[in-house]
């Protein structure tokens, strides 16, 4: 299995970091950045979350753009998204779901399609299927497997989910739905607030630090890769099977939404789907 790899593309002014070799084996993963989009500030500009008080019609539009950046323009209306609770309840969809959660702009209608609810993970082996979550200084991580059979999964990684283990979590029932072994996943970390960042209280850090091994964590600050990590090797992950963007959200708010930077702001996407049966 090769070593999971993140590149950075660039197409028609929408940015993205994917691992080109994965996709030749048929599953596409994208962690998008900011630019390239129809949102105005302080969405500005690539917003594709439908729940932090943007124009729900440039919302629509900002997916759309990015999932054609990504080369996934006839799936616009299969995408599914998720309603994030910094929970740690995974979802297992299927053929069926389609679409749901896929239009911003249907959020509010009663009766329409609309996002999974309550769900930090969405997981699958259908192919055509993409899925979708948002991010803006919590940690995304993609999950990858293309033998014995194809699938993937997507968590939403906060300090709650962290300290629950959701990407272990997430690993487990990507085993399950699978059939593979541990030492068959590609794992990807993306965008998120750096250790040099986070400030958190002292309380925290502490509890982070007799949970996990190697948290590289002082006094008040939280590096959330470094538990995100250990989750996925207790997991039964090597570190040469883990993928880092390794950009801090809130150092970069020029490419990526930070929460802590600004409480009204945008979110980023987190990716991924099986394109090949
Ligand atoms: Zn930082």
């Amino acid at each position: 299995m090769p070593r999971p790899e993140l590149v950075r593309v660039e197409h028609e002014g929408v940015v993205f970091w994917t691992d080109e070799v994965l996709a030749t084996q048929g599953i596409r993963v994208a962690f998008s950045e900011r630019s390239g989009g129809v949102s105005s500030p302080p969405f500005g500009s690539l917003n594709l979350a439908a729940h932090v008080g943007d124009d729900q019609s440039l919302v629509d539009e900002n997916r759309s753009r990015f999932m054609s950046a990504v080369g996934l323009a006839d799936l616009r209306d299969r995408l599914i998204t998720a309603d994030q609770v910094h929970g740690v309840t995974l979802g297992t969809v299927d053929t069926g779901d389609a679409g749901r959660g896929a239009r911003a702009t249907e959020s509010m209608i009663p009766g329409a399609s609309s996002p999974v609810p309550a769900t930090d993970g969405l997981v699958t082996t259908a192919s055509n299927l993409p899925l979708m979550l948002f991010f803006a200084d919590c940690v995304p991580v993609v999950l990858a497997v293309t033998d014995p059979v194809r699938g993937i999964a997507i968590v939403h990684a906060g300090w709650r989910g962290a300290l629950e283990r959701i990407p272990e979590k997430g690993v487990e029932a990507l085993l399950a739905a699978t059939g593979a072994r541990a030492s068959q996943v590609r794992a990807y970390v993306g965008p998120h607030i750096g250790g040099c960042c986070y400030k958190v209280s002292t309380t925290l850090v502490a509890r982070f630090n007799s949970s996990f091994d190697k948290i590289a964590a002082v006094d008040d600050r939280l590096d959330l890769a470094s538990a995100v990590k250990s989750s996925l090797r207790s997991a039964g992950l090597a570190e040469a099977q883990i993928a880092e963007l390794g950009s801090c959200t809130y150092d970069s708010v020029d490419r990526f939404f930070s929460y802590r930077a600004s409480n009204v702001t945008g979110r980023h996407g987190a990716l991924a789907v099986i394109t090949k049966e």
